[in-house]
C-alpha cells in the first residue's frame, strides 16, 4: 500500500489529537485517573517513558559527552532556603495574579491581557497592568463578568516545612534547576580540570506554583528543565565600571565592545540550540527567535531570547538563553561569605565568571516534538493512518519484528533475529493481529523499521523490510541486517 500524497492531512494538528494518541498509545496519561484525576499531572507510559529518556540521554550526549568544554552535575531538588534569597527567588520570582471577583477565578494577568489584546505586558508594573485591564474592559474569560482584583505578586516557589522539632524551619523545592549549578561551581573548578570558558549541565525537576498551568504538558508544577550554565570571561571593562553597567536595563546599553562580545557568544549558542531542534526533528518553520524587551528580562537577566515555537494553542516559548551576567555568582558570595573566583591559570587574574544559560524544557521539547512528527494520511485505497514520523534517534521503538504466521518455526526465527538487534536499542515483538494492523499500531508510536519474518525466510534467509515514512518495502537478506539498518536508520 502506498501513500497517495505524502503530506500531513490539511488542517493543523490539534492538541486533542495529540493529547489522544497519547493517551491510546501509553505515551502520556492523566494523572491518578482511578481516583478521578489530579489536575495538571501526568504519568509518561512505557513508550512516553522511552521517547523522554531518548531526548535527555540526546541532549547530555550532545551537549556534555560530545564536547570538550562541559561537564555535568546532578543536584538535589532541597538547596539550603538562603540559595533562594541570594538569587532573587524569594523577593523577585513572582507572577501577576488577579482574580474575578464574581466567579472566583484566578488568572494570571499578562495571560489575561494577551489573550484579550494580543499584547505582551509580562514585565510591566502591577499598577499599570490593574489600569491596562480596567481601560480595556477586559472581561473574565470564565463568566465573562468584568469585576476584578487588583494585580498584585504571586511568588511561584513551593514552600514546604522541614521540621523534625516542630520549629518553623522550611525548604523550597527548586524552581529552576540553574541554582544547584552555582552552589557547585567552586567544587567543580577545585575537583575538576576545567578552565574557562566551560559550561556546566544539568538535567532535573524544578517546580512552580503556575497561577494558570495547563496545555497539557506545556505548563505544569512540576516538569523537567535541561540546562547549562555557561561561565565566560567578562567582557573588557565591565570589573572597574561593573556598578554602572548594571545599573542598564539591557545589554544593548553597555558600550559596542562589550556587546558584540557577548553577542557572538549569543549567536553561538543559537546556533547550537537549532543545531538541537533539527537533531529531535523540530519543523524549523515553527521555530521562532524572539528577544525580550529591556521591561520583560528577568530580575538576573541582560540579554534574553526565546525560542517560541507553533504549538497547537499559539505561538509560546519552547527555550530559552539568558545572559545571567555574574547577578548568581556574586550574589552567592555575597550570601555565603564564600569566594566564588576564578583564577586564570595564565594571567593570575581573580574574577568571578560571567554567564550565558542556555534553557531547554523537556515537557515542551516532547510537545513540539510530537506536534512536529504527527501526521494524518490518505492511503491508494482511501484508508487513513496515523503515523508519528519520530527520527530514529528518538523513537521509543526502534525495531518491530513481525512474524506473518504465529507458527511453523516463524515466532522463533523472529525472536532469534531480534536478540541479535538489541544493539539498536528498545524493540518489539508482536504476533497477534492482522500484518496491516500490526503496521499501523507501530506506524503511531513511531517506529522507523518492521521487519516481516515469513515463510520464505528460512528458505531464503532473508526477510521484509518495512520503511515508516515511505511505507515502501525491501527484501534484505538476515546476515546483512545490522550493516543495512545501521546505515540506514541509526548511523
Ligand atoms: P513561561 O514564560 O512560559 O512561564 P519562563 O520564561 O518562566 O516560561 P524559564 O524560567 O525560562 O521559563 O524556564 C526555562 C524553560 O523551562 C522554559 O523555556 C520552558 O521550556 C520550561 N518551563 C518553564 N516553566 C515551565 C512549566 N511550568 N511547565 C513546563 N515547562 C516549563
Amino acid at each position: 500500500m502506498n501513500l497517495k500524497k505524502n503530506r500531513i492531512s490539511p488542517m493543523k494538528t490539534s492538541m486533542d489529537q495529540i493529547t489522544a494518541l497519547c493517551k491510546r498509545r501509553g505515551f502520556i496519561y492523566p494523572g491518578s485517573e482511578i481516583y478521578g484525576g489530579f489536575a495538571n499531572t501526568y504519568t509518561y507510559g512505557p513508550y512516553g517513558s522511552l521517547l523522554k529518556k531518548n531526548v535527555k540521554d540526546l541532549w547530555w550526549n550532545m551537549f556534555v559527552e560530545n564536547r570538550d568544554d562541559m561537564v555535568g552535575i546532578d543536584g538535589d531538588i532541597f538547596l539550603h532556603p538562603k540559595t533562594w534569597e541570594a538569587s532573587g527567588h524569594v523577593g523577585g520570582f513572582n507572577d501577576q495574579l488577579i482574580d474575578c471577583k464574581n466567579c472566583k477565578a484566578r488568572l494570571r494577568a499578562d495571560h489575561l491581557v494577551e489573550e484579550a489584546l494580543g499584547e505582551d505586558c509580562e514585565g510591566k508594573p502591577d499598577e499599570e497592568v490593574t489600569k491596562i485591564i480596567q481601560e480595556n474592559k477586559i472581561k473574565c474569560p470564565k463568566c465573562g463578568k468584568q469585576d476584578f482584583t487588583d494585580v498584585r505578586k504571586f511568588n511561584q516557589m513551593f514552600k514546604t516545612p522541614l521540621s523534625k522539632t516542630g520549629d518553623d524551619g522550611h525548604v523550597y523545592l527548586r524552581p529552576e534547576t540553574a541554582q544547584a549549578i552555582f552552589l557547585e561551581f567552586k567544587n567543580v573548578i577545585d575537583s575538576c580540570r576545567v578552565r574557562i570558558p566551560f559550561g556546566i549541565a544539568q538535567i532535573g525537576k524544578a517546580f512552580r506554583n503556575e497561577i494558570t498551568p495547563g496545555n497539557f504538558i506545556f505548563r505544569q508544577l512540576e516538569f523537567e528543565q535541561m540546562e547549562i550554565e555557561y561561565f565566560i570571561t567578562p567582557p573588557a571593562g565591565f570589573t572597574e565600571k561593573r556598578e554602572a553597567w548594571m545599573g542598564k536595563p539591557h545589554l544593548d546599553d553597555w558600550p559596542d565592545e562589550a556587546q558584540d562580545y557577548m553577542n557572538q557568544i549569543f549567536s553561538a549558542w543559537e546556533k547550537a540550540m537549532f543545531d538541537w531542534c533539527d537533531l529531535i526533528g523540530l519543523d524549523r518553520k515553527k521555530c521562532h527567535v524572539v528577544e525580550h524587551s529591556a521591561e520583560k528580562l528577568s530580575h538576573y537577566s541582560k540579554r534574553t531570547f526565546d525560542i517560541e515555537f507553533d504549538f497547537p494553542f499559539g505561538q509560546k516559548e519552547l527555550y530559552g538563553c539568558a545572559y545571567r551576567t555574574d547577578f548568581d555568582l556574586n550574589q552567592h558570595e555575597k550570601f555565603s561569605g564564600k569566594k566564588l573566583k576564578y583564577r586564570d591559570p595564565q594571567t593570575n587574574e581573580e574574577y568571578i565568571p560571567h554567564v550565558i544559560e542556555p534553557t531547554f524544557g523537556l515537557g515542551r521539547s516532547l510537545l513540539a516534538i510530537l506536534t512536529s512528527a504527527y501526521a494524518e494520511e490518505t492511503l491508494e485505497d482511501g484508508s487513513q493512518r496515523t503515523v508519528l514520523r519520530l527520527k530514529p534517534k528518538i523513537a521509543p521503538v526502534k525495531i518491530a519484528l513481525l512474524p506473518l504466521m504465529k507458527k511453523d518455526g516463524l515466532p522463533e526465527l523472529a525472536r532469534e533475529i531480534q536478540k541479535q538487534l538489541k544493539i539498536f536499542g528498545y524493540t518489539e515483538y508482536d504476533e497477534s493481529g492482522a500484518i496491516g494492523k500490526r503496521y499501523r499500531r507501530q506506524d503511531e508510536i513511531g517506529t522507523p523499521v518492521c521487519i516481516t519474518i515469513d515463510y520464505e525466510s528460512k528458505d531464503d534467509n532473508a526477510v521484509t523490510i518495512r520503511d515508516r515514512d515511505t511505507m515502501t518495502q525491501e527484501r534484505i537478506k538476515i546476515s546483512e541486517l545490522i550493516d543495512y539498518l545501521k546505515e540506514r536508520y541509526f548511523s
